[in-house]
């Protein structure tokens, strides 16, 4: 082990908790919606008080350089547990038992600095919070199941993964160890100690940097494929969710039915009420298609007042079945309650065949759903064989 001496390696950890407090403080402040970011960078700034006082061993007295500065390090353990559950958006359990711990550890410190000193105690007090937080720090990344945000998850949680054991071995190490008579010349277990922390410093910014790039990265992806009316899908995600769908049904030898809804004579509600009278109406169409269908349908605003509706695992006369069931609850009540809108819809119903492509099969449909238009509307139509 070269010769890294505890007070230039505290001397580096204020350094590189400076830098990356301040990184993560101009990351949360330019991206508002990353939750739990601003916490998350005050672990480094309790980190970067915490490690200075302890750098300042001759400098200051005990309570400073022993009890606060160890208290203001696993504070910011803390803090990097809270910060990850609000930008995670989980539940923050155990912060009382978490505060308690903090006290305990406080108060061991307190106990074994003025009452019956003994370096081994507050290594192994201190040692043991760290160890137990940064487990629970990884157990909140990787119990959320969520495959677009897993690879980030992960990252992140692997330097909380060391850190936990780590100090977990260096308690057990330290309860066999000679009682150690100046910290600052600790032995190598101790100097690790340090720079295990500086690579959580390090490798936590990377990962909370990828989650807060995924995250965004999702949700672009999310909105270039939604329709900001009714929050439903656009058209765009035809060529996504949809040939995915289509694929599945296509490699099992599934059903797959389409439907096609269109308004009938929509352009009078805009030209009677107005176009936002217009809008909510398509609105609560879309919650009205919503709240009708299975979670696995898909459903996609596909033009002004066109709506195109992908049933997996359904056969023709099951897809009948749930257009009669969309056209009637569409009819049942008022789309608009001020003023008062009630309308009808035409729909077009196909099945897709074995050999067929996605625009084929739409083609069909649309050609159904014209037919009903044609055949007096407020109905259903299926089936026209090209
Ligand atoms: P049909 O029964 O034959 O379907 O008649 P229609 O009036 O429903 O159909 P048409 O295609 O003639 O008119 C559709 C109208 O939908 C025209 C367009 O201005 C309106 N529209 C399209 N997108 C929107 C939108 O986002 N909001 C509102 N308010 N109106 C829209
Ligand atoms: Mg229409
Ligand atoms: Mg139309």
């Amino acid at each position: 082990m070269p010769n890294l001496d505890i007070s230039t390696l505290s001397f580096v950890a204020v350094y590189c908790s400076v830098l990356y407090c301040v990184v993560l403080f101009v990351v949360a402040f330019s991206y508002s919606k990353a939750k739990g970011l601003k916490i998350f960078a005050s672990g480094f700034a309790c980190f970067a008080i915490g490690f200075y006082l302890l750098s300042n061993r001759n400098n200051y007295n005990d309570w400073l350089t022993i009890v606060l500065a160890n208290t203001l390090i696993c504070s910011g353990i803390s803090c990097f547990r809270v910060g990850l559950a609000n930008f995670l958006k989980l539940k923050l359990s155990f912060y009382m038992a978490e505060l308690l711990l903090l006290v305990l550890m406080s108060a061991a410190l307190v106990y074994f600095t003025f009452v019956t000193p003994s370096v081994n105690a507050r290594v192994i007090s201190v040692s043991l919070y760290v160890a137990i937080i940064s487990l629970a720090c990884s157990w909140q990344l990787l119990r959320i199941n969520d495959a677009k945000m897993a690879l980030a998850q992960i990252v992140t949680a692997i330097p909380f993964i060391i850190t936990g054991i780590f100090y977990l071995l260096r308690a057990c190490y330290v309860v066999f160890e000679a009682e150690i008579g100046d910290f600052m010349l600790g032995g190598t277990i101790h100097q690790l100690a340090f720079l295990e922390l500086i690579f959580l410093i390090l490798m936590s910014t990377f990962g909370m940097l990828l989650l807060v790039t995924t995250k965004l990265e999702n949700k672009l992806i999310h909105q270039n494929i939604t329709d900001s009316l009714t929050g439903l899908y656009n058209r765009r995600a035809l060529k996504s969710n949809v040939g995915i769908e289509v694929a599945r049904t296509k490699r099992h030898k599934l059903n797959l039915s389409i439907l096609m809804i269109d308004l009938d004579h929509f352009k009078g509600v805009n030209d009677n009420y107005g176009h936002q009278v217009g809008d909510i109406v398509l609105a609560e169409l879309g919650k009205r298609l919503k709240n009708n269908l299975r979670s696995e349908d898909i459903i996609i605003r596909y033009g002004g007042e066109e709506f195109l509706v992908v049933l997996p695992e359904t056969n023709l006369q099951q897809a009948i079945w749930v257009a009669e069931k969309l056209r009637a609850s569409i009819k049942k009540s008022p789309l608009c309650e001020k003023p008062v809108v009630t309308m009808t819809a035409s729909l077009g119903v196909g099945l897709m065949f074995q050999d067929e492509n996605l625009d084929h099969i739409i083609d069909r449909v649309d050609h159904a759903l014209y037919d009903a238009k044609d055949t007096g509307r407020d109905k259903v139509s299926h089936e026209i064989v090209t």
